[in-house]
């Protein structure tokens, strides 16, 4: 008997599909089926590579990232109908009813299976069972130890960085491309040497959550583990990927981590309705393009992805997260892609999923026209402005 190559698993989102506000809030379930939807329709998701997002670990490592009050708040504000005391304490745990998170029935579930799913791919990878490990449910990057923020109410992505640091003793480099600065995991990992942050994102002068400035860089055993790149509002494709690749490149040199995980919001497209970063849908052609690159090149291909951000649920979502599968399983597809103008056509019975929300207009190709996009007027000035701040963020590493 031969034995084959460990092949890259997809991890299965329907229990974390159930992490949901509202009919009405930006982060909805919809963005997970529109992608499958996607995926399906192009033949390049198919049930042998599908793994159950369950983890035995997930009490444990929740106990290790957040604090026992507020994961008891969590799970009483869970109930259908939570106690006068615990919804008087709601909002000091971050929870408040017409804000950013509300909370819900069933919301301590939910968010645990998020995370179980985010540890069921840092096992797959970390046991050699999959080569690469998608999980687009998780990347709740914002959640802090003792309360949730910006959507997220446990932050998976610091769980599995946790998982892996506890179980196998690796050094994970935390790759975070979300347009909003990846705070959560990075103030988890701050004073840790054995886990680099880096986030690339719109400058917090501007846009929640006002953090992510490029003097934090660790603290402590964890000074220099840490490195941010705050970009300008409507930087562009060519400015976010070299500032994106010259810090990757710097960041392997110095740290040699021996496995990544990545979290690949798609709020900096300039369709995105809650952010100002004007790149299109090249960066997720180039990111899942280069992380994968450098996996195989720096971590023998242990990489570990995770969704996020990303709040133009038709025209960039299924997009952006097909084509980070495609690159992870070596798709023939790409070829085409990345042979044809404007990345070819996208299938032409995607999107199957029937919504009152459905825009009329829908994008037929992988890739966006942005010949037809109105220049930027600041270009140069505002990429002269992502490269002083680039050299600042660099300074400190090898
Ligand atoms: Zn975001
Ligand atoms: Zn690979």
């Amino acid at each position: 008997m031969t034995s084959s190559a460990p092949a890259p698993v997809w991890i299965d989102c329907s229990a974390s599909g159930r992490y949901r506000f509202h009919e009405d809030h930006p982060f909805h379930p919809i963005r997970l089926r529109l992608t499958e939807d996607l995926l399906y329709a192009c033949g390049a998701l198919s049930p042998g590579q599908i793994v159950s997002a369950e983890s035995n670990d997930v009490d444990e490592t929740l106990e290790r990232i957040h604090r026992s009050d507020y994961l008891d708040a969590v799970k009483e504000l869970s109930t259908p109908v939570p106690s006068p005391d615990a919804v008087a304490l709601a909002a000091r745990y971050g929870f408040e009813p017409d804000g950013d998170t509300p909370y819900f029935a069933g919301m301590h579930e939910a968010a645990a299976a998020v995370v179980g799913g985010s540890l069921a791919a840092a096992e797959a990878v970390m046991t050699g069972r999959a080569s690469h490990a998608l999980h687009l449910g998780g990347g709740l990057h914002h959640a802090f130890p003792d309360r949730s923020s910006g959507f997220c109410v446990y932050n998976d992505a610091a769980a599995a960085i946790s998982w892996i640091n506890w179980r196998y003793g690796a050094k994970v480099l935390y790759i975070d491309t979300d347009v909003h600065h990846g705070d959560g995991v990075q103030w988890c990992f701050y004073a840790d040497p054995e886990a680099f942050t880096f986030s690339i994102h719109e400058t917090g002068k501007f846009l929640f959550p006002g953090t992510g400035f490029a003097n934090e860089r660790g603290t402590n055993s964890g000074y220099g583990a840490c490195l941010n790149v705050p970009v300008e509002p409507y930087t562009e494709d060519d400015s976010w990927l070299e500032c994106f690749t010259a810090s990757l490149t710097r960041i392997l040199r110095s740290f040699k981590p021996d496995v990544i995980v990545s979290q690949h919001g798609c709020d900096a497209h300039a369709f995105d309705p809650l952010a100002h970063v004007h790149c299109s849908m090249r960066v997720y052609r180039e990111i899942p393009k280069i992380v994968h690159r450098l996996a195989h090149e720096w971590t023998e291909g242990r990489w570990v992805a995770l969704g996020g951000g990303g709040y133009d649920h038709w025209n960039v979502v299924p997009r952006a997260w097909s084509l980070l599968w495609l690159e992870m399983t070596d798709h023939p597809m790409l070829r085409d892609i990345d042979s044809s103008p404007n990345g070819g056509e996208l299938p032409k019975d995607w999107p199957r999923i029937a919504s009152d929300r459905r825009p009329r207009e829908l994008p037929r190709t992988w890739l966006d026209d942005t010949g037809r996009w109105t220049p930027i007027p600041r270009r140069a000035e505002i990429e002269a402005k992502n490269r002083q701040v680039l050299e600042v963020a660099l300074q400190h590493l090898g």
